[in-house]
């Protein structure tokens, strides 16, 4: 750091120019000192060193004073995290600096009277050096460690006692003989030099530990100035008698003092500070090197005689680097006990607890085991990512300890899966709670900005009645979980015959896994009647699976399990590829069909979804327009942005887009403005009830006219008679769907149906 950089953060000009005669006048003497004389100076050792000094002695009473100023003014300009120094400190340093000088003027004089008296008045000088410094540290690390945390004001301990008892094993024979000699004033003086350098040593390691050496460059000044001040002072007190004025020891202490007032002058000027950070190089450095360092002074003293002071020092120092030590540990065993997100106990914490509180099964008291899992919680995660699902369960989580008593156990087992332990409770308290927590998770969750909707499915297991330990209770209760999602039941207490349920589903996984591959996976197609003309216009893929053993599988049997096996994309792929091959088969044939892809919530994860739609379009010389894609008010509601990026961009290849289950969704309609679309599917739970119930059928009329209004064309499902057909053409409906017209049915037997309907009009018309 040079004399201008410093100088430039002062305001005063008077500052800005006695530094550089401060800075001209120690390299003046520190220079004179090397040149070898003989003997005393008057010089170099009297005018060049008084007048160093005292400058000094000037900057820094000057600097100190203006710091008590400038923060009364920078208070009004300061706040936003900019620190000031306070005057107390600086006004202490000024004036230790002045009980040295002071001392050092003495000590001059009393040289050139030849008297040499022990301890001499110069002696009061310098130990009143220490005094007023050690005071004005103390100011400083105690403001600074205000809002500490404890480990660093522990670790600034552990430093300042490490420091210390290095210094003392260094300091031994001056220890041991001041210790040794009759108790004087002279031995107290002689004692006294040696422990207030420890105890500025430790000042120092406190101030590096606390505050770190990168949080700024005036930090650097005051350890290394007064590093070098104690460094001075240990070779003195080590041969004493050695000492002679004018050697460049002295520059030693003038250039310390030097980089002391130039630390109070840059103290002076307000400067943004930084806290330590947790984990920074100093953070770890100093409490382990002091570890190491008091380690080292109690290896040494078993070997060789050290002062006895080194030894509590060092034992000190071990003694309170443990605290934090035995904390952190307490801190990482609850860590490793905890779910990071949730805050709740997580699955190792569950598993040793739980055991203890299920009691014996001698003392006749039951527990029940209750196991939570999320509905669709895979769809949330892959369609709004994974933030809003940690949000989600975050408030699960929270939701379920607000419903539990503080006997019963709550702990997050991973992913979207709870634990409950319900203390004292039979299987009909614990259904009472499964409702009750049903209830709680109903409620809509407000996730970034988003409302949404979550269900839960639990399964319940007693012990000991399904389990006499936590292990098995724990298979029966998944095993009723799965029970439970399956049959949406939202729960289910545990029985002998859910085993082979939980079986049966594992297997089915397997299969479906094989299934994927073995292209057992087929499409039915469903016609769409244009209900102005009676043609039909288009038709919509359905899965279907053929298993081998079990028939025909309906998409209700296994879409939840291709979603939760991460097939879903793989099964989209394979529909599409089988709906457009059988469209172009189609059109070779002359039929013109659109075809009608049904794509799940969890496709918005895929953003390359577009570009893959694309290449398989025309691939088979299709024009893309054959193809609409049906996805659900739950496509949209989730990651509105994702959505909309994915739909663009279908829809600039030609491809449509169609609202599946249209008015089932919780979204709002706000989205039929926003992003682009082409047709809604208005579900069968509008269709169904219009044939005997006025309302709902103008409740069908009104969404018609909406769809209309919004220039969007609008296809009625589940229309399954005549009545509701007719309803629907005379409100003006663009498309129907039903059993009415046909239910869906594999690609040949449609063309069959297609002809022969062909033929029907013809014969009709003829
Ligand atoms: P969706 O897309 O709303 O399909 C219409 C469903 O209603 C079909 O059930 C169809 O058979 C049934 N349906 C049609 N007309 C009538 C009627 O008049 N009365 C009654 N009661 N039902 C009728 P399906 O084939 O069981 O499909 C159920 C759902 O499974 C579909 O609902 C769709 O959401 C989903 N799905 C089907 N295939 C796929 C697929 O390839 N991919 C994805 N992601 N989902 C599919
Ligand atoms: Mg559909
Ligand atoms: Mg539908």
């Amino acid at each position: 750091m040079s004399l201008r950089n410093i100088a430039a953060g002062v305001t005063s000009a008077r500052i800005h120019w006695s530094l550089w005669v401060m800075g001209g006048l120690v390299l003046a003497y520190t220079v004179g000192l090397m040149i070898p004389d003989s003997g005393f100076n008057p010089f170099v050792d009297g005018f060049l060193a008084m007048a160093s000094v005292w400058t000094c002695v000037a900057v820094s009473w000057f600097a100190a004073y203006g710091a008590g100023r400038g923060r009364r003014v920078g208070r009004s300009v300061g706040r936003g995290g900019r620190e000031g120094y306070g005057r107390p400190e600086l006004l202490l340093a000024a004036a230790a600096v002045t009980a040295n000088t002071l001392a050092d003027t003495q000590e001059l004089i009393q040289q050139g009277t030849g008297v040499a008296t022990y301890p001499a008045p110069s002696d009061a000088g310098y130990l009143l050096f220490y005094v007023l410094f050690l005071a004005s540290l103390g100011v400083l690390v105690r403001r600074q460690l205000r809002g500490s945390t404890r480990s660093m004001v522990l670790d600034s301990v552990v430093g300042s006692l490490g420091a210390a008892s290095l210094l003392a094993v260094v300091l031994t024979p001056v220890l041991d003989e001041a210790a040794a000699a009759p108790p004087s004033l002279g031995t107290a003086v002689a004692l006294a030099y040696p422990l207030l350098d420890l105890l500025l040593l430790a000042a120092i390691a406190g101030i590096i530990a606390s505050h770190g050496a990168e949080t700024g460059r005036r930090w650097i000044l005051l350890v290394s100035g007064l590093l070098l001040f104690t460094g001075a002072d240990v070779v003195f007190a080590l041969a004493p008698q050695a000492y002679v004025i004018g050697t460049p020891l002295d520059a030693l202490w003038t250039i310390a003092i030097a980089m002391i007032t130039l630390w109070i002058v840059r103290s002076g000027t307000p400067q943004s500070t930084s806290p330590r950070p947790a984990g920074s190089v100093s953070a770890v450095a100093v409490p382990t090197v002091s570890i190491l360092a008091g380690l080292g002074v109690l290896i040494l003293a078993s070997q060789v005689p050290v002062s006895n002071l080194a030894v509590v020092l060092a034992a000190l120092t071990m003694g309170v680097a443990t605290i934090p030590l035995i904390g952190r540990q307490r801190a990482l065993r609850m860590l490793s006990r905890t779910d990071e997100l949730t805050g709740l106990p997580n699955r190792r914490s569950f598993y040793a607890d739980a055991p203890g509180r299920l009691g014996s099964v001698e003392s006749g008291r039951q527990s029940a085991l209750l196991l939570l899992d999320l509905d669709r919680f895979k769809e949330i995660n892959d369609s709004l990512g994974h933030h809003v699902g940690d949000r989600l369960l975050v408030q699960v989580g929270a939701r379920l300890a607000s419903q539990l008593r503080a006997a019963d156990l709550l702990a997050r087992l991973g992913g979207d899966e709870f634990a409950i332990l319900l203390a004292n409770s039979g299987s009909d308290e614990a259904v009472v709670v499964a409702r009750k927590l049903r209830v709680a998770l109903a409620e809509p969750f407000l996730l970034e900005g988003i409302t949404l909707h979550s269900s839960s499915s639990m399964g319940i297991a007693v012990h000991p009645d399904n389990g006499a330990d936590l292990t098995s209770l724990m298979r029966k209760a998944d095993m009723a979980m799965y029970k439970a999602k399956s049959a949406r039941t939202g729960h289910h207490v545990y029985q002998s015959d859910d085993d082979s349920h939980g079986d049966v589903r594992l297997r089915t996984l397997e299969e479906l896994r094989f299934a994927v591959q073995a292209d057992q996976l087929e499409l039915h197609y469903q016609p769409k009647v244009d209900l102005a003309t009676g043609d039909v216009r288009g038709v919509e893929a359905l899965v279907r699976w053929n298993h081998p053993t079990r028939g025909l599988l309906l998409p209700e049997h296994f879409l939840d399990l291709v979603e939760e096996a991460g097939l879903m994309p793989t099964l989209t792929r394979i529909v599409l590829e089988k709906a457009l091959d059988q469209a172009a088969l189609w059109r070779a044939s002359g039929e013109s069909l659109t075809m009608a892809v049904n794509l799940s919530a969890s496709s918005l994860v895929d953003r390359d979804l577009p570009d893959r739609v694309g290449a398989m379009i025309a691939s088979r010389g299709l024009a893309a327009s054959v193809l609409t894609l049906e996805v659900t008010e739950e496509f949209l509601l989730n990651d509105r942005e994702r959505a909309r990026d994915i739909l663009t961009r279908l829809r600039a290849l030609g491809v449509r887009i169609s609202v599946d289950d249209f008015g089932t969704g919780y979204s709002s309609l706000a989205y039929l403005r926003d992003l682009p679309i082409d047709e809604l599917k208005l579900d069968q739970s509008f269709v169904f009830p219009m044939i005997d119930n006025e309302r709902a059928a103008t409740l069908v009329s009104s969404a018609i006219a909406l769809a209309h209004s919004l220039g969007l064309q609008m296809v009625a499902e589940g229309v399954e008679n005549s009545v509701a057909y007719a309803d629907l053409v005379s409100f003006g409906c663009d498309y129907a769907q039903g059993y009415l017209v046909s239910r869906p049915v594999p690609a040949e037997e449609l063309t069959g149906w297609l002809a022969d309907r062909k033929l029907t009009a013809i014969i009709g018309g003829s």
